[in-house]
């Protein structure tokens, strides 16, 4: 696997710690949980765009570029992530959010994300629902081109194959980490969305060539559909990688029972795993992914997937900011 070989300028701090949930795991009364505390990769409260964009935007530095876009929705914490690491490498940020969730909402507005984007100096363009959002970032790109600028536009999520190799430097990490501390780990769990963090996990666990499974709870697609755009996208780091081993359909599991009405809607499932992480391990979750992926992970426990003995990861990819956006969703917390 050659990984080392690829730029990548440092903007998380990592390795990120691997803990256990103890009382959660007690609480559940099932396999032994652990977290591996990506919300902590630091970069304006941190998250898992953090680990693809120091792939990304050593390419924006080695093309000269002077300008970063991408798109999201309004409370993208991908997009404020980038806008957080365009400030760190003195470059221009602007960002394409797209009024996806609770229009009207004063939080979902103006507070969690969009407030640190703003912050971080990032120029917003706010775009209606449903717009194509990867057009746009191209219409933009040739603006900024014509006005004599040099822009690097950042993919929805940062997932690309060289996004993706942050989350196979992850794998990588993620593997001695368990090894040092002697656990055997039985799955890996976390949200998924645009598909490079689980694409670059079964690409890294590949690469190593240990077989630990993963799977992506869905927030935004069906399971079918995301282990589709998880495969491809996984196949395509493998190639930047130079691994020659097949990779099989097998290897990528989603599981789409725990979206609700849709991206960004929040679910009572959802609400109820969010409070029950603060209250046991004093961990936020977010409302979007961390807090969805949760509400998996303890169904699924409740309905006996595991034993005891086994070792159960998950990933906390951030996004804990998000909670302030949506506030209301909170109101009746007992
Ligand atoms: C973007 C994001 C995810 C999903 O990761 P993908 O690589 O897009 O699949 C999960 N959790 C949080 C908090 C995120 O911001």
């Amino acid at each position: 696997m050659q990984l080392e070989g690829i730029d990548r300028v440092e903007l998380s701090h990592t390795p990120t710690p691997l803990e256990p949930m103890t009382r959660l795991s007690e609480a559940l009364g099932g396999p032994r949980l652990w977290i591996k505390r990506d919300d902590c990769t630091g970069l304006a409260s941190g998250g898992n765009k953090t680990r693809k964009l120091e792939y990304l935007l050593a390419e924006a530095l080695e093309l000269g570029a002077d300008t970063v876009l991408t798109a999201g929705a309004v409370q993208s914490n991908h997009a404020r992530q980038t806008a957080a690491a365009a400030a760190r490498l003195g470059l221009d940020c602007q960002l394409l959010l797209e009024e996806a969730g609770a229009a009207g909402d004063a939080d979902y507005a103006h507070s969690g994300n969009v407030l640190i984007d703003r912050l971080c100096r990032a120029r917003v363009h706010l775009l209606p629902k449903d717009t194509d959002m990867e057009a746009a970032l191209d219409t933009l790109a040739n603006e900024l081109r014509a006005e004599g600028k040099r822009p690097y536009a950042v993919p929805v999520g940062g997932s690309n194959a060289r996004g993706a190799l942050g989350y196979v430097r992850c794998a990588k990490e993620l593997w001695e980490q368990s090894q040092n501390l002697g656990v055997d780990m039985d799955l890996v769990l976390h949200a998924t969305g645009s598909a490079g963090t689980q694409a670059g996990l079964v690409a890294g666990f590949a690469g190593l060539g240990v077989e630990i499974p993963v799977l992506g709870v869905c927030v935004s697609r069906s399971a079918t559909e995301q282990e589709d755009k998880v495969l491809t996208l996984a196949r395509e780091t493998l190639e930047l990688l130079e691994v020659k081993a097949p990779l099989s359909r097998g290897r990528v599991r989603a599981n789409g029972d725990y979206v609700g009405e849709g991206y960004g809607i929040p679910t009572a499932e959802m609400v109820a795993a969010v409070k029950l992480t603060a209250r046991l391990e004093g961990i936020l979750l977010d409302p979007v992914y961390t807090g969805k992926a949760m509400a998996g992970l303890i169904d699924l426990v409740q309905k006996s997937s595991f034993r005891e003995t086994q070792n159960v990861v998950f990933l906390h990819t951030g996004g804990a900011v998000g909670l302030f956006a949506y506030r209301s969703s909170f109101d009746s917390i007992e």
